[in-house]
């Protein structure tokens, strides 16, 4: 038998590359998540000694509870991820979409328009079941769901439509500029993506959120002067303190600092507000502060620019290699442009890869998440701080028990007792020994 040359054929490497990395990245998912089921699981009968005295076990069991339910609708999302990604790649599902819309529509940018729209109607589509059990039956049965279908509905019209206004255009500037700037155009196109991307930060909270939810001025005296003084103390000042109306949807409770310049305005959820003392409030607001006086908003901004240029880069390379196109399973188009083609088989493939390099990332947000603490601490109150989190924690049913190192790979977040560690003196650090 010959021996097949890999290296003479890079179409077969990058089709073994892709198929070995989809099933590695799923054998680790489906490892960590059995590992975080069976730790949470373990758990459930006990509330850990540090939270004896302030969680019940109700609460406890109910945060397990929800946690193991989301853990089985993840291994059922990650299994039609793979099948569906499959589908599209290697199967040929992209390819016979791109076939069937240049035989109606012919080469040109309306071809490559629809495909972009088709790829995405067609995706959406095929996740709406699972988006509908996910808020009709598992957020509902542990009571966090508090829309109806209707408002669902509106919604996903909404969403789309300002989508559609929004993507459109951007998609179609992009393609123009792989097609008219030549061989740099990725670096054009980054610099036009970036730009839409800081508009985005400046015009999200001021014209595009208030098209789902209500933003009334903050009105309780109290709270107002607390939160002004402690704004002023940390050398902030914001446009406005606004309440949102997130009750409307769910009972998960937030609050955000939002925006550059003179759009910047806090955003506390109602919920947030109902269940929080005036103390606790502030202690969380100090939090997101810190997480601008470390500058961990720019940092993020900043790698989100360095991350888009390198993929940008990588793109113009690879959109000219014919065994990109067909060791992921696409027949590239021969008289026609391939840059909607090529995106979209970019973006469909990357994360396969990418995600082996994501515990990187949340290390780093943890990292974050500890700064941002520590400044809270440091100018409001550390009990305050920990009451504020453990209500969060008990009302979001966040599990108090995680599997270290599932936490190690996704949490964006510290675990409830580390975080809780260090943000208390050390006379009440026993609540925090577990
Ligand atoms: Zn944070």
């Amino acid at each position: 038998m010959p021996e097949t040359n890999y290296l003479a054929n890079p179409s077969l490497t990058l089709t073994i590359a892709f198929a070995a990395a989809l099933l590695l990245s799923l054998l680790l998912k489906f490892w960590l998540s059995s590992r975080q089921v069976r730790h949470v699981a373990l758990h459930r009968d006990a509330v850990p000694a540090a939270f004896a005295q302030t969680i019940t076990l109700a609460a406890h069991q109910k945060a397990a509870d929800y946690t193991l339910a989301k853990a089985r609708l993840g291994l059922l999302e990650m299994a039609l991820g793979a099948a569906v990604l499959l589908g599209w790649t290697l199967l040929g599902g992209l390819s016979a979409l791109n076939v069937a819309l240049m035989q109606w529509l012919g080469a040109g940018m309306m071809q490559q328009l629809a495909l972009l729209l088709g790829f995405a109607l067609i995706s959406s589509t095929i996740d709406l079941p699972l988006t509908l059990y996910q808020t009709f039956v598992l957020e509902e049965r542990f009571g966090f769901n508090k829309m109806t279908f209707k408002l669902w509905l509106a919604d996903l019209l909404k969403s789309s439509l300002v989508g559609a206004l929004i993507g459109l255009p951007i998609a179609a500037l992009i393609l123009w500029m792989m097609a008219a700037t030549g061989g740099l155009w990725w670096l054009w196109a980054w610099g036009v993506w970036m730009g839409f991307n800081l508009l985005l930060l400046v015009i999200y909270p001021t014209l595009i959120a208030p098209l789902f939810n209500k933003f009334t001025p903050l009105e309780d005296a109290t709270l107002k002067a607390r939160v002004t003084a402690l704004m002023q103390r940390c050398g902030f000042s914001a446009k406005g303190l606004f309440v949102m109306d997130g009750s409307k949807r769910s009972a998960h409770a937030n609050a955000y600092f939002t925006g550059f310049g003179a759009a910047k305005r806090v955003v506390f959820f109602d919920t947030l507000l109902a269940r929080l003392s005036a103390p606790e409030v502030d202690a969380v607001l100090a939090h997101e502060l810190g997480h601008f006086k470390h500058r961990h908003v720019i940092k993020r901004i900043v790698a989100m620019f360095a991350i888009s240029l390198a993929g940008f880069a990588l793109l113009g390379t690879l959109m000219q290699q014919s065994w990109f196109y067909t060791g992921l399973g696409v027949m590239p188009n021969v008289a026609a442009p391939n840059d909607a083609l090529a995106l979209l088989l970019f973006l469909l493939a990357m994360p396969v890869f990418t995600f082996f390099i994501a515990p990187i990332f949340a290390q780093l947000s943890r990292k974050h998440e500890f700064e941002a603490d520590a400044f809270a601490v440091a100018h409001t109150s550390g009990p305050d701080l920990a009451a504020a989190l453990l209500k969060l924690y008990e009302d979001n049913a966040s599990t108090l028990t995680p599997d270290p190192l599932y936490v190690a790979f996704y949490y964006s977040h510290p675990g409830a007792s580390e975080r809780l560690a260090r943000m208390l003196p050390p006379a009440s650090a026993t609540l925090a020994a577990g």
